[in-house]
């Protein structure tokens, strides 16, 4: 299928894309990598009047450390985080999700900032900045601002990014030795959206965990830290007691589609809980 016609423009700046997104309301839309608005436009789920390619705006592609905080340029390509010395040493957690996002070539073309923007409820890196505890730097019509990453998925594809927001950079919490960082995912074929995924983190001191963080994500509508079951594994060395009272404790939105309705995503979420524990206990600090 083609898709609807619709008008073309690069933008200049962020400020400029603002602007643009200002004049043309609800009718355009910021065009990063394509891989997934392209996609709607020629099945035409989507179709808007204009497109603000934002490729051409210099200074958001960079991937940096500054003091504690990674920060990632929304504009950086899956395949650049990938291949990032930064990541690989600073942001692991999200070094161990990159392969599992897609394809060589989707990760060649798709953004850092794309994945997070659109929220995709099976997505890898929307769960890994929310279990990292992020920040998502935003440039709106009333200047930039920081939304956590606790805050900002708020629906089914639905974040706090509002109609003129753009999404400039995602900021982490750099590695600590004394933190652990766990990813599974479960799919039918490597590459394909998870029908069930965790990404989790915890502090670990003097063998207990603490600050633990699950985010799974393909299992409800957006990804979701199951608190309940953070509880169980906090303050003490998880064991085989605490374990099972994590994984009872499981008690997500469960959604049910063509993929797996909602008990067997039920029952996948304690698989990956208890893969994930035993992966984290096995790291070195
Ligand atoms: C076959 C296939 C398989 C895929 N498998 C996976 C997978 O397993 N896991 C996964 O996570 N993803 C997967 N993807 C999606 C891929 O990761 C995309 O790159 C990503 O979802 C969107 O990034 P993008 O840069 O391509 O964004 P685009 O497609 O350009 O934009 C997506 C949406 O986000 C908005 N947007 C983009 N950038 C910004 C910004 N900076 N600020 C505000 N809004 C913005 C756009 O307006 C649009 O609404 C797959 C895609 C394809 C085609």
């Amino acid at each position: 299928m083609k898709p609807a016609r619709f008008a073309y423009v690069r933008a200049a700046s962020v400020d400029d894309a603002i602007a643009l997104l200002g004049t043309h309301g609800d009718g355009a839309r910021l065009l990063a990598g394509g891989q997934s608005l392209v996609a709607t436009l020629n099945m035409r789920l989507s179709a808007p009047d204009l497109l603000i390619d934002i490729n051409g705006i210099a200074g958001l592609s960079d991937i940096r450390l500054n003091g504690n905080t990674v920060e990632i340029g929304a504009l950086a390509r899956h395949a650049q985080v990938e291949r990032s010395k930064v990541i690989a040493r600073h942001a692991p957690l999200i070094a161990r999700a990159m392969p599992f996002i897609a394809h060589p070539a989707i990760r060649n073309r798709g953004t850092f900032g794309g994945s997070i923007a659109l929220a995709d409820p099976a997505a890898e890196l929307p769960a890994c900045v929310l279990a990292l505890g992020g920040t998502l730097q935003i440039a709106g019509p009333d200047g930039p601002r920081s939304v956590a990453a606790d805050d900002f998925f708020t629906g089914l594809f639905e974040t706090a990014l509002g109609p003129q927001d753009m999404l400039t950079a995602v900021h982490l919490p750099a590695a600590n030795p004394d933190c652990r960082y766990g990813f599974a995912e479960l799919a039918r074929r490597h590459g394909d959206y998870a029908i069930a995924g965790l990404a989790a983190t915890a502090r670990v001191q003097d063998g207990a965990w603490h600050d633990v963080r699950l985010a799974f994500f393909g299992v409800a509508d957006r990804p979701l830290r199951a608190t309940a079951a953070e509880q169980a594994l906090t303050g003490a060395t998880p064991d085989d007691q605490r374990i099972d009272a994590a994984v009872a404790a499981l008690n997500l939105p469960y959604t049910s589609d063509v993929q797996a309705d909602a008990a067997t995503r039920r029952h996948l979420a304690g698989v990956l809980l208890r893969r994930v524990i035993r992966h984290m206990m096995e790291q070195k600090a």
